[in-house]
């Protein structure tokens, strides 16, 4: 029996790829920014693919999204003032907004046609967060944005795509030291920054970029399955060294008042992922 179903085929790297069976798309435009498609897969979901890169899966997007948000946040420990750049699907956004503590976020994202394609296709990520009183969101370039606000933040989540296309200029030397001008004194950066085994040299672009405008920069690892060939590292850059290195108990003591439900993050899990194997730390060069 031939497959007649149509197979998305991510093109990431030259010589391997993933491909997920397109059960139903759903969505399929290109934006004035990049190549948008959402699609069904019995396995993950609902999918989104910008580019021809794998994005965010309504199965697995717990994992990311958590990771990215939680593990800054409760570090920090008085993070009132947040912002995204990037983060179309809302995700990021959503466990932002968990925090109550958190006053005000502001959102930055280029292409508006991520924000409504996923609301309208993929809502069990954003859910009801851009509808939440503390949200602004602004539709530009997130590099340009961090060169002309004059507004001072807490923690930047960069929810970007790889450095590739629109997503390239928010991996720049420029970007990171306009990002460490608008942080408040102890605020932190955190960044997508790919997946070591197979975007190792990823790392060590973003750790010298990052080192310029930051004290520290380095990285924390989580497992998302669909950003598949292991964790994915998570870039991480402030000017307080003791930020990454809090023990379980407090990061406990600071979850259980945030009073947060989760799925993947735990404080345990908070106070270990800043431990690098032996292959990945080698690429902080
Ligand atoms: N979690 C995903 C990952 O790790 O690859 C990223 C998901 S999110 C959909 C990536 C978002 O970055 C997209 O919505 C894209 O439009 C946005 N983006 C890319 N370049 C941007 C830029 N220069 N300024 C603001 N947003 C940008």
């Amino acid at each position: 029996m031939t497959d007649k179903k149509p197979w998305f085929k991510e093109t990431l790297y030259p010589a391997i790829a993933q491909t997920y069976a397109m059960d139903k798309v759903l969505f399929r435009e290109r934006s004035a920014h990049q190549d948008l498609v959402i699609f069904e897969n019995a396995v993950y979901g609902r999918v989104l693919a910008l580019d021809g890169a794998i994005q965010v899966t309504t199965r697995d997007e717990f994992v990311y999204h958590e990771m990215m948000t939680h593990v800054p946040i409760l570090a920090h420990g008085k993070a009132k003032r947040v912002l995204i750049i990037g983060g179309g699907d809302g995700g990021i956004l959503r466990e932002t907004l968990r925090h109550k503590s958190v006053k005000h976020v502001t959102m930055v994202e280029i292409d508006r046609a991520v924000v409504d394609m996923c609301l309208k296709w993929m809502p069990s990520i954003a859910g009801k967060s851009f509808a939440d009183s503390r949200v602004n969101l602004v539709i530009t370039d997130g590099a340009k944005f961090v060169e002309e606000t004059t507004a001072k933040f807490d923690v930047v989540i960069v929810d970007s795509t790889d450095p590739i296309g629109p997503g390239e200029v928010l991996f720049t030397e420029r970007f990171y030291k306009a990002c460490a001008k608008l942080l408040t004194p102890g605020g932190i950066l955190v960044n997508q920054n790919g997946v070591p085994f197979l975007q190792g040299d990823e790392i060590t672009m973003t750790y010298r970029r990052r080192r310029k405008a930051f004290k520290v920069a380095s990285f924390y690892v989580a497992a998302i399955p669909s950003y598949y060939g292991g964790f994915m590292a998570l870039g991480w850059a402030t000017n307080d060294a003791k930020a990454s290195k809090l023990p379980a108990a407090t990061i406990a003591k600071r979850f259980a008042k945030a009073g947060i439900k989760t799925k993947y993050y735990t404080p345990e899990i908070h106070a270990g992922c800043f431990a690098l194997p032996a292959f990945a730390a080698a690429y902080i060069r």
